[in-house]
């Protein structure tokens, strides 16, 4: 793809630190390259809206991998060792005459090259105000960030907000211990108050769910906690099509899904692992196309169940 061209020039620019800066795309995306992608699910129509890119050392998002193992890896894959690009791909999806975005996304909560959903919905014609529903598999900065505007209002002032129970209990209704976390202290305590001003503006009409069931007409969440105490993901259905979103089950195909490895900022990780396991054996045997919310954009493709663990193969870019 042609994205990767501009990519590869990230990798001589010097890490500025933890999930942020750190690449060579700004904001303006000098490239003109574009930033959303329609298919459809059955009847229903779904568009991949980028929300930018966050990143930090790869070594965060493979807790367990061996040093030199890891580097090689990396380097196999013509990736930066010094820092990993994640996307961000919110999933907008039309059906019943209603519109709900999956995920919102991180505007500048987490570095100052997230927040392009909002240039991308313009982009097929809509805006904030069109959105009828925002749905959250988990309350991290990078999945919240959007839903609050600069001056502190709802960004998506016509949204239904969802977002995990147990998610809302542990960040927002509680001061989170956020040790297990491998970054430094100030990075959490920055993380966990994003985290709360971002909800902030949704909280008085926000719905709590709990994994397991239809929430929407076409929209099932699916239990997958671990990485945080209410991950979900969703399963997109319509007629026999279906669309598999991971969330951050895993967070790069070639750290998390090519080869094993546990993100670090997995809460629970034997949880996690288990989640992972049971959502991409069922992505594997019943050969369901996946969204991976940061795999490289627009994030679809299949989990190929190999030997020893799976294999990600992205889809097709289809015109
Ligand atoms: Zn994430």
């Amino acid at each position: 793809m042609l994205s990767a061209v501009a990519g590869a020039s990230s990798m001589f620019i010097p890490s500025l630190g933890f999930f942020g800066g750190a690449n060579a795309q700004t904001a303006a995306s000098p490239s003109g390259n574009t930033g959303h992608y329609h298919f459809r699910v059955g009847e229903i129509t779904a568009t991949v809206l980028s929300d930018g890119i966050i990143g930090g050392p790869p070594r965060i998002y493979a807790s367990n991998a061996p040093e030199v193992e890891l580097e090689e890896v990396l380097r196999q894959a013509f990736l930066s060792t010094e820092h990993m690009t994640l996307n961000m791909n919110t999933l907008l999806i039309e059906t019943g005459g209603r519109r709900i975005l999956i995920e919102a996304g991180a505007g500048k909560t987490m570095g100052p090259n997230g927040g392009r959903i909002f240039d991308n919905l313009a982009a097929i014609g809509l805006g904030p105000a069109d959105i009828d529903a925002v749905v959250i598999s988990h309350t991290h900065p990078d999945h919240v960030g959007n839903l609050r505007t600069a001056d502190g209002s709802k960004a998506f002032p016509n949204a239904r907000v969802f977002v995990p129970k147990a998610d809302w209990d542990f960040f927002v209704a509680n001061d989170p211990d956020l040790s297990y976390m491998p970054v430094p202290q100030d990075f959490r305590t920055r993380f966990a108050a994003n985290i709360k001003s971002s909800l902030e503006p949704v909280s008085r009409d926000i719905e709590l769910y709990e994994a397991g069931d239809e929430i929407l007409p076409g929209l099932t969440t699916i239990v997958a906690a671990g990485h945080t105490p209410g991950m979900a993901t969703f399963l997109v259905h319509s007629g026999k099509e279906q669309l598999l979103l991971t969330a951050d089950l895993a967070y790069h195909p070639v750290i998390n899904v090519d080869r094993p490895w546990i993100p670090g900022p997995d809460r629970d990780k034997e949880t996690a692992l288990n989640s992972r396991r049971r959502i991409f054996d069922r992505a594997a045997a019943d050969r369901i196309p996946v969204l991976g919310f940061h795999f490289p954009f627009p994030g679809l493709g299949h989990m190929l169940k190999t030997d020893e663990a799976y294999a990600w193969v992205p889809a097709n870019w289809a015109f």
